[in-house]
């Protein structure tokens, strides 16, 4: 089912609650201190770019939110900083960061475009109002094919793909904060996560925003069995990417010895969400499952393929078994590389 709504605050996601005012609303100092970790990782970004219409949207976001609160208990200022955060470090630019500042000011205050389009200009009112709209499609997907269907639609909805990155932004964000919702919202809004927003991040190209999502949705959606892979397994999330983080420098400094050099080395930890898909594909067997840490060397020739797996062979022997040559054998679609 996908309907059209008027939400009313506090109905959607994002969990929106009405106090008295005069209730640590910030403005003037806090404000300024809100907005300050935004505008310096902007202008990291983006150096010489203004950050004038940054700190119009904030302020224009943070009187009209005024009296507002999340669930959790904070002003509810606070989401829309979070979310203009997540696209600033997503190296957006300031007409995206406004508009992300201002995506709920439209549904739940005030506010309105003809507003934002005098105070910052037709651009940002434009994205807003994409936003605004996509936030009233509410829809119950219990099929796959459904969900496909809504992520088509989503899509040509937003008719700007800056409307589709504050929406994922804003859903990020609101995963994070999801603990302070009641129960069966926490299960719905998981749900809607992981069959829509989580696989449309990955289409669009976002695996790590992706990723994210689902091991923010997992927990509420599977929380025996997310307890059950925490208790099983002997490094968590972090520590398997700290610990590729000192592993890199080994294997730049091996291959350099040898004189070859790697176009990219990237690397990732396995994520629970896809970690549990794969141990139910192995009997929920955890010793059966490789990959927990993987990196990836790509190389200019074949020649130096070979020559990396025999480097890395040097540093960590490989697992009988465990060696696959696509170079030698290549998939159906193509795909040609070393696996160890
Ligand atoms: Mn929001």
């Amino acid at each position: 089912m996908v309907s059209l709504v008027r939400l009313a605050p506090g109905e959607g996601e994002d969990g929106v609650t009405t106090r008295p005012p005069g209730l640590g609303v910030p403005g003037g100092d806090d404000l300024a201190e809100l907005l300050e970790p935004v505008l310096r990782t902007f202008t990291a970004r983006r150096p010489g770019e203004e950050t004038a219409s940054i700190v119009r949207a904030a302020e224009m976001a943070a009187a009209a939110h005024e009296g507002q609160f999340r669930q959790s208990g904070e002003p509810y200022i606070t989401h829309p900083m979070a979310v203009a955060g997540i696209v600033t470090d997503l190296g957006l630019d300031a007409p995206t960061v406004a508009a992300a500042l201002l995506h709920d000011a439209v549904e739940d205050t005030q506010v309105d475009l003809e507003g934002i389009d005098r105070a910052l200009g037709p651009v940002v009112a434009s994205v807003v109002d994409g936003v605004t709209k996509l936030d009233r499609l509410q829809f119950d997907s219990k099929e796959e094919q459904q969900a496909a269907t809504i992520r088509k639609m989503l899509v040509a909805m937003a008719s700007d793909w800056r409307v589709l990155l504050i929406k994922l932004a804003d859903r990020l964000h609101n995963m994070k904060t999801l603990s302070a919702l009641p129960t069966p919202k926490q299960k719905r809004i998981a749900e809607e996560t992981m069959e829509i927003y989580a696989p449309l991040a990955y289409r669009l190209g976002m695996q790590r925003l992706s990723g994210e999502l689902e091991d923010l949705a997992f927990p509420y959606l599977y929380p025996t069995e997310y307890k059950w892979i925490i208790n099983s397994l002997k490094y968590h999330y972090d520590e398997r990417v700290k610990y590729l983080s000192r592993v890199k420098p080994m294997v730049e400094k091996a291959l350099d010895e040898a004189d070859i050099k790697p176009l990219l080395i990237d690397f990732r930890a396995k994520r629970y969400s896809s970690l549990y898909k794969k141990l139910l594909k192995y009997d929920m067997d955890i010793s059966k499952i490789y990959g927990l840490v993987a990196f990836r060397i790509i190389v200019d020739t074949v020649e130096e393929c070979y020559a990396t797996l025999g480097i890395i062979h040097k540093l960590w022997p490989p697992l009988p078994g465990r060696i696959k040559d696509y170079i030698a054998m290549p998939k159906p679609n193509g795909y040609r590389s070393l696996h160890t």
